[in-house]
């Protein structure tokens, strides 16, 4: 999820409704509840994670525009009977807000943002927190700030002058926002908000603290995110040091914790742990576990590929099945391109070292005649497989 944008889009939006819309309904907790509505795919994922477990990785609601329009209308019914709105722009606001999410989750726009702020070489599997956070802060918290800048500037009794330097202040935080720098960005968004939060100081109140209330599910949904974020590090930390069966428990710990950090990477690392363990049969479940999560191929078919030609002399030494899902990485349309550079170097790799049977490379000729072209190397140096045998897969 955008970690920190849906919120400061939800508030942004949410600040763009004057009280005197709502019916002064709803005064010192509608930001609150902007902000849980930018959230509310998220957590009504959650709230189903926590009723069943096998939900998770499934993105049944952020997948769905049909389910969040039903969600939407259901919520401006709620809000415009109780605040009475008779204009149609509250409404307009409130489904933006919720449908923000939609659009601010969309794989492309997370990855335009992150390769906007971090220039153009990051990979799709390296949306990881510490690159998406200061991206997002940096390109959602413009529009709060200018939210705030002139809804203050706008404001009964705002001298010429305070009004001039709010929109100096604009001007300047869009181009601190171009420098893409945190050193410049930061400063000048927080002397922003601070001018403009000077200005509506007359309209600010301790009542304003009822907007944390609607905000409590999402202080929960936070913490336990970072709760199982916290022990997959533990766990990854501890196989690090070679102790993989403690790392194994702590691995299952985090998934009995009712998050929405995805279970496909842990299932991965236990699958990993296994593996050095000599647990083959385990291993293979938790390989099988993190396919069936996985909802388009990619990472999790390679490692299941390379697992079955790694252990030669045992059962799980199948070199057919590791052919067949290399096979279907190469196949299916919309898979990672550097997915498919792996696994046609692979690919070559396997038949240079006469892993995979001849009859089977016969069959693969048959099967398609752009085969020959796929188990090519590539040449290029793109490919950005594992480094090592044992691949980490947090940022799949
Ligand atoms: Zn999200």
């Amino acid at each position: 999820m955008a970690l920190v944008g849906h919120g400061l889009v939800g508030l942004a939006m949410g600040g763009t409704v004057s009280a005197s819309a709502r019916n002064h309904r709803l005064t010192y907790i509608w930001p609150g509840i902007m902000m849980l509505l930018a959230y509310a795919v998220d957590l009504g994922e959650w709230f189903a994670i926590v009723l069943n477990p096998d939900l998770v990785d499934r993105r049944f609601f952020s997948h769905s525009p049909l389910l969040v329009a039903v969600f939407t209308v259901a919520v401006c019914i709620v809000l415009g009977v109780y605040c009475r709105l008779r204009r149609p722009w509250p409404f307009l606001i409130i489904a933006g807000v919720i449908f923000s999410h939609l659009l601010l989750d969309f794989h492309y726009v997370r990855l335009g943002v992150v390769e906007w702020y971090h220039g153009n070489n990051v990979k799709d599997y390296e949306l990881s927190y510490s690159a998406t956070f200061p991206a997002e802060l940096c390109v959602y918290g413009g529009p709060l700030v200018w939210a705030v800048l002139l809804r203050a500037s706008y404001m009964q009794g705002c001298s010429r002058v305070a009004r001039i330097v709010s929109q100096v202040l604009v001007i300047l935080s869009v181009a601190a926002a171009y420098s893409c720098q945190a050193m410049i960005w930061a400063p000048v968004y927080t002397v922003s908000v601070g001018h403009g939060l000077v200005l509506l100081r007359r309209h600010l109140d301790v009542r304003l603290l009822w907007n944390l209330v609607p905000l409590l599910p999402l202080f929960a949904l936070g913490f336990t995110t970072w709760l199982a974020w916290e022990r997959v590090e533990q766990g990854r930390l501890l196989a690090r040091q070679g102790l993989d069966a403690e790392a194994v428990r702590v691995y299952e710990t985090a998934l009995n914790i009712p998050s929405r950090s995805g279970r496909l990477g842990v299932y991965m690392l236990m699958g990993y742990s296994y593996e050095k363990l000599g647990e083959l049969s385990e291993a293979e479940r938790m390989y099988q576990q993190a396919l069936v999560l996985c909802s388009r191929p990619g990472w999790p078919e390679t490692a299941m590929a390379d697992f079955y030609v790694r252990h030669r002399g045992t059962p799980f030494y199948r070199p057919e099945q590791a052919l067949a899902h290399f096979t279907r990485l190469l196949e299916t349309d919309g898979t990672d391109a550097d997915v498919q550079a792996y696994a046609r170097e692979r690919l070559r790799q396997l038949r240079k070292r006469g892993v995979i049977p001849k009859i089977v490379r016969h069959e693969r000729r048959r099967v398609g005649g752009t085969s020959r072209s796929e188990v090519k190397p590539t040449n290029q140096g793109r490919v950005q497989g594992p480094k090592s045998k044992v691949q980490s897969p947090a940022d799949f």
